[in-house]
C-alpha cells in the first residue's frame, strides 16, 4: 500500500482525532473523525455470507466506502486519510435489524395497573448504535409523533442513532392488547390510518395481533397503493392466509402462527398458548409447516427472526452472563421487574404440567428459519425489545446473531441475515447492506473473530456510520440506568 498523505498511522482506533466535519452535538460519542480512514490489515466478514477473509484493507472517503478488498500496492490513500492498523480486528457491515422498537416496557406492573410501555428516545438509538446497528426498521410505535421527531433529529446530525425506517402505530383489532393502541372498527379504519400515517411519514405499516382477515386486505391494499410495505405480528389471521392476502412480511416466524391451533375461528385469535401447545405436538420437518414454508416463499413473503425475544420467554435463558452485561444500561426498577419475571418462568417451568414449552417453542422456531432460508425464504432478523422487559435495544441484536448461529447458520451467514437480507427487505440496497465500494460506510468493528466466535460480536471496538466511527463505550456510558426510565 502506498503511503502518501497520512495524518495519523496509529495503533488501531487509539491515534487522536483529524479534521473534525461532524455536528458538535455527536462529537462526545466519537472515536474517529477524519474526511478519509484507511483500515489496514482488517478480517472483512462482507454481509454476502461469503467467508470472512483475512488481511484486506478498506478505504473510506466522505462518508463512503471507496474500496474494500486485498492489499495491494497501488491503492492510492486520500489526503489526510487515517490509517488504522487493524491486525486482530474484524470489519461486518452496519447491522440492518428489522424488528426494533424505540420504547420499552416500563418496570413496575403490579396488579390491576395498566401495561404501560415508555418512549426511550434518548436511549434507545444509543443503545442500537453502540451495538453496531445503524440501520433500524421499527416494527410498531406507541408514541409516532416521537419516533418521527427521533428520526429528524438523528438525520439532522444532532443526536446518535441508527438510520431509522418508520413504521406505524399498530394496526390492531379487537380486543387491543393495551391501552397505548387504538382498535380498529373495521376494513374502513385500516385504510383511512394506513393513509394518514403514510401523509406523516412512516414508510412501513404493522399488523397486530386482533386485526381480521377483512381489515387486514384494507390494510394491505392501502400500504401498497402508497408503494409501502406492511408486515405483521398476526394471531387472528394464520401466516397462509394472510400471504394470500398479499402481506409482505411476518415478525416471530412459527411459533406465533395460529394455523396449526385445533378449532381455530375464521378471523378469532384462539391465543398465544393454545397455539404453541398445538404446535409442539408437531414436527418442523413434517408435511404442514414444510406447506407453510412453500407457500411463505411462493408468494415472496419475507420473516422476521426474533430469537432474542423467544429465548427470553424460556426459562434460565439467556445465561445471567448475558443479563449481567445490559444491568448498567437498566433503571434499577426495571432490572428488579426483569429478574423477578425471569425467576417466575423458570419456577412455572419446573412444575407445569408441560415443562420448557418455552424451550421447545424455541427449538422449534430455530429449525423453522434455517429451513425457511435453505429454501430461499427471505430471512430477516430483530430483537423485539418489549415482552417484560428481557430483551434491551442494540443488546439484543448482539445476542439475536448468536442465536441464528445456536439455530445452525454459520457466523458468516447470520450476519447476511442481519445486514443484507434487511437492506434486500427496505430496497436499500444499493446504499448499505454490504462491505462494497461505492456504499455508505456504515461498519461495525469488533476485536477477535466473529466468525470462529460469534461472540465476539460484544467487543465493539468502533461503529462507523456514514465514514463516522462512534464510540460504543461513550453511548452506552451517556445512558447508564436510562433505559426504562428516558
Ligand atoms: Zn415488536
Amino acid at each position: 500500500m502506498r503511503h502518501s498523505m497520512t495524518v495519523c498511522i496509529g495503533a488501531a482506533l487509539a491515534c487522536a482525532a483529524a479534521a473534525a466535519q461532524i455536528p458538535n452535538s455527536l462529537k462526545p460519542f466519537v472515536k474517529v473523525d477524519a474526511p478519509a480512514v484507511v483500515m489496514d490489515h482488517v478480517r472483512v466478514i462482507d454481509g454476502t455470507g461469503a467467508p470472512a477473509r483475512d488481511d484486506q484493507t478498506i478505504v473510506i472517503e466522505n462518508g463512503k466506502i471507496d474500496y474494500a478488498g486485498p492489499q495491494t500496492s497501488d491503492q492510492p490513500i486520500p489526503a489526510g486519510a487515517r490509517v488504522l492498523d487493524m491486525t486482530g480486528r474484524t470489519v461486518y457491515p452496519g447491522l440492518v435489524m428489522m424488528h426494533e422498537h424505540l420504547f420499552y416496557p416500563l418496570p413496575d406492573r403490579g396488579p390491576g395497573l395498566l401495561p404501560l410501555y415508555g418512549e426511550m428516545a434518548d436511549s434507545a438509538p444509543r443503545l442500537y448504535l453502540a451495538a453496531g446497528v445503524t440501520a433500524a426498521r421499527t416494527a410498531g410505535s406507541v408514541e409516532p409523533y416521537t419516533d418521527i421527531s427521533v428520526k429528524q433529529l438523528i438525520d439532522a446530525g444532532k443526536i446518535p442513532g441508527p438510520k431509522l425506517f418508520l413504521t406505524s402505530p399498530y394496526l390492531e383489532g379487537s380486543p387491543s392488547i393495551g391501552p397505548q393502541l387504538h382498535t380498529l372498527t373495521g376494513p374502513a379504519d385500516a385504510t383511512r390510518l394506513v393513509n394518514y400515517w403514510a401523509a406523516e411519514g412512516m414508510t412501513s405499516f404493522k399488523a397486530y395481533m386482533h386485526i381480521t382477515p377483512q381489515e387486514l386486505k384494507a390494510a394491505i391494499d392501502a400500504a401498497h397503493a402508497h408503494g409501502l410495505k406492511i408486515t405483521g405480528h398476526l394471531c387472528a389471521v394464520g401466516f397462509r392466509e394472510a400471504a394470500s392476502l398479499g402481506i409482505d412480511n411476518l415478525e416471530h416466524g412459527l411459533v406465533v402462527d395460529t394455523e396449526f391451533t385445533p378449532g381455530k375461528q375464521e378471523g378469532v385469535c384462539p391465543g398465544q398458548r393454545q397455539g404453541e401447545e398445538a404446535l409442539a405436538k408437531l414436527d418442523v420437518e413434517g408435511p404442514r409447516i414444510q406447506g407453510t414454508i412453500h407457500d411463505l416463499i411462493a408468494h415472496h413473503v419475507a420473516i422476521t427472526s426474533t430469537l432474542a425475544i423467544f429465548e427470553s420467554f424460556a426459562p434460565n435463558l439467556p445465561p445471567m452472563s448475558e443479563e449481567m452485561r445490559v444491568r448498567p444500561s437498566l433503571l434499577p426498577d426495571a432490572w428488579g421487574s426483569f429478574m423477578t419475571t425471569r425467576a417466575m418462568i423458570a419456577e412455572r417451568a419446573a412444575q407445569g404440567p408441560q415443562p420448557a414449552l418455552g424451550a421447545r417453542m424455541l427449538r422449534m422456531e430455530m429449525q423453522f428459519e434455517r429451513d425457511f432460508a435453505k429454501q430461499g425464504g427471505l430471512l430477516m432478523a430483530g430483537c423485539d425489545p418489549t415482552g417484560y422487559g428481557g430483551v434491551l435495544a442494540g443488546f439484543g441484536d448482539q445476542r439475536e446473531l448468536e442465536l441464528l448461529v445456536q439455530a445452525g447458520f454459520t457466523p458468516e451467514q447470520a450476519i447476511h441475515v442481519a445486514t443484507e437480507n434487511g437492506a434486500t427487505w427496505l430496497g436499500e440496497t444499493d446504499r448499505f447492506g454490504t462491505i462494497a465500494a461505492g456504499k455508505d460506510a456504515d461498519l461495525v468493528v469488533v476485536t477477535g473473530n466473529p466468525a470462529k466466535n460469534i461472540a465476539d460480536v460484544e467487543k465493539v471496538d468502533a461503529v462507523f456510520k456514514d465514514g463516522v466511527g462512534y464510540d460504543p463505550e461513550k453511548l452506552i456510558a451517556s445512558v447508564r440506568g436510562r433505559m426504562g426510565l428516558r
